[in-house]
């Protein structure tokens, strides 16, 4: 019989962070809405952006603030090896910790979690000596990452990327453009993917760790995504020097190792799909019971029921899909490259349910709310632009059909 509650640590670490919340993050939530006021600027939490459209600095410095205290209290890495200096949780695990960050709505529970900024599966290549110069940094929140893959022309078709790297001694030099990058504007450090042996297909990419500060490393436009999240940018690499020493892995590893930095995104979808899920449905249930229409609360209509039970149907089928498929990748062993080919399926069923899932779950919570739910600022508003925004980045819907379809024996692509 397969047991897929939560084990006895992780049921552990959930009361912690129950407490972590109440005594750490939700004060320094406080002391932003402070802040923000202070400057004249409506409390809109991580959606506070500058006139260009970057994030708000006060915004980010309090979200690199939780993100310190998290990996101080030994929440940020759990995701990691022990061995590397994480916690050691298995995925099916780390979904029950990825479901309460993200249950909370937006605010800055999330970022108690490593996100696209933070340490990750990918950077467990690094040597010993890099690790301790590149990977514990992230670890403690003190840096963050961006992870430079996209370019204008090519996204999903990671082998038509152009950015290059040449061998110069013991140095490379990196010359590109990145486009569409997250973080872009406050990474301290970018995981770049480039081509260091063009034509050799699968062999042809390499990955380099590049500091910001490095000479002709710059930070493009912001762009305002539908989330306008403030943090999604370009990155510039004009002949950019960067030694042998940050390079991640072998050369020509660097296609498995960016798919080990998507992948883990990927699986990330499960715990916070079911965390935003059960935020939305919670929401509409409340509004449906209290918000009167024709003399009666409108949860008594049974077209407003049947908006609420899809939306239930949606959160339980794909939090029970992430759950088995889950602990089917634990049960494949480490999901880093090489990969089992049934481990690319799973996580891409995890990717693909979940996106969809939870974007028509977003999409009846708007409705349940009607023009209320349509209003800036209302989360529920909120989440549905993230729920749009999620069926594209780390690999859209199509690719992720693509890989299932692979995985069913049809198909060679
Ligand atoms: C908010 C945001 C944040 C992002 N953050 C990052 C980041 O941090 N780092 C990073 O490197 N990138 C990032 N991206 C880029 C993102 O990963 C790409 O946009 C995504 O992979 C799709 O690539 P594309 O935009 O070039 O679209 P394309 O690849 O041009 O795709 C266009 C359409 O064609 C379809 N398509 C393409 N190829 C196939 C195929 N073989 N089979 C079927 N359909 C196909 C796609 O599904 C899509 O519908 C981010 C994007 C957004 C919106």
């Amino acid at each position: 019989m397969v047991d897929l509650s939560p084990t006895p640590r992780v049921q552990a670490v959930l009361a912690a962070l129950k407490q972590f919340v109440e005594r750490e993050v939700e004060p320094l939530e406080r002391e932003l809405a402070r802040r923000l006021e202070a400057r004249g600027l409506p409390e809109r939490g991580l959606w506070n952006l500058e006139p260009d459209g970057t994030l708000s600095p006060i915004v980010w410095e309090i979200k690199r603030e939780v993100a310190r205290r998290s990996a101080a209290a030994g929440f940020y890495n759990l995701h990691l090896p022990e061995d590397a200096g994480g916690g050691g949780f298995s995925r099916t695990e780390m979904f029950f910790v990825e479901e309460f960050a993200y249950s909370h709505g937006l605010g800055m529970k999330p970022a108690i979690l490593a996100w696209t900024e933070g340490p990750n599966p990918m950077l467990l290549a690094l040597s010993a000596e890099q690790r301790r110069r590149l990977l514990e940094p992230l670890m403690r929140g003190d840096r963050s990452a961006a992870f430079a893959l996209t370019e204008p022309q090519a996204g999903s078709d990671v082998l038509g990327i152009k950015t290059r790297a040449v061998r110069d001694g013991d140095d490379w030099i990196i010359r590109g453009h990145k486009a569409i990058i997250t973080n872009a504007q406050y990474c301290d450090v970018a995981q770049v993917v480039a081509v260091t042996e063009p034509g050799a297909g699968s062999r042809s990419l390499t990955v380099f760790m590049v500091e910001a500060t490095r000479p002709g490393f710059r930070r493009g436009a912001t762009y305002r995504t539908i989330m306008d999240d403030g943090l999604t940018g370009e990155i510039f690499l004009d002949d950019v020097r960067v030694p042998d020493a940050n390079r991640v892995g072998d050369v020509g590893q660097g296609l498995p190792l960016a798919l080990t930095w998507i992948n883990w995104r990927r699986m990330c979808r499960g715990g916070m799909c079911a965390g935003w899920g059960k935020f939305l449905l919670d929401r509409s249930r409340e509004y449906a019971r209290q918000r009167e229409a024709f003399g009666a609360p409108i949860g008594a209509l049974q077209t407003v029921q049947r908006l609420v039970v899809d939306m239930y149907l949606d959160w339980y089928a794909a939090r029970s899909l992430s759950l088995a498929a889950q602990w089917e990748i634990d049960r494949l062993g480490p999901y880093t490259i090489p990969l089992d080919p049934d481990a690319v399926r799973l996580i891409s069923t995890i990717k693909v349910a979940n996106d969809e899932a939870f974007f028509r779950i977003a999409d009846r919570a708007v409705q349940v709310h009607g023009g209320w739910g349509l209003l800036r600022d209302n989360p529920v508003e909120t989440l549905f632009r993230v729920a749009r925004n999620l069926r594209v980045p780390a690999g859209t819907d199509e690719i992720q059909r693509n890989l299932i379809a692979r995985g069913l024996g049809l198909g060679d692509r």
